[in-house]
């Protein structure tokens, strides 16, 4: 569903109220729209489209009254990731950044500020990638750039 929708827009932009939208993209994704996940879904789809880290998003949910564990918030995103709702920019094996975005595209990772910011998949091309094993497609490709400041 949210494939279907133009680049970088997302569907509950325009609805005055979204808490029924955001009920109704869990549902559709699969999952039971508890009140934490719809209190996070709220704090995560902003109306832009942002990367967001485990332990942001629950400095945020701390900020708005949301009572949640910070476990509890992996799990959520580890969730909706797998619904499809969040895409995973992994820049090292213990930190990860969540991505509104779900459509292909790149990442810079600004090492000194320790955040991603977005890179068009158009300005990356990716060339000779290796046959995949036998029986395996490729799902995609995504590239992290890791940038710090020139000293
Ligand atoms: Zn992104």
């Amino acid at each position: 569903m949210l494939k279907d929708m133009p680049e970088r827009t997302l569907p509950f932009r325009t609805v005055p109220s979204r808490r029924p939208c955001l009920t109704a993209v869990l549902r559709m994704a699969g999952l039971r729209p508890t009140k934490q996940r719809v209190a996070l879904a709220e704090l995560l789809f902003s109306g832009h489209h942002r990367h967001v880290s485990a332990e942001e998003l629950h400095g945020e949910a701390q900020g708005a009254n949301v009572n949640v564990s910070l476990a509890t918030i992996y799990n959520s995103l580890h969730q909706f990731r797998e619904a499809g709702l969040l895409r995973e920019v992994a820049v090292d094996a213990s930190r990860s950044y969540f991505d509104t975005d779900t459509s292909d595209h790149h990442h810079f990772y600004l090492e000194d500020e320790q955040r991603v910011i977005d890179i068009p998949s158009s300005a990356i091309v990716i060339q000779n990638l290796p046959e995949p094993p036998r029986g395996m497609a490729i799902t995609h490709v995504d590239v992290v750039v890791r940038v710090k400041r020139a000293r």
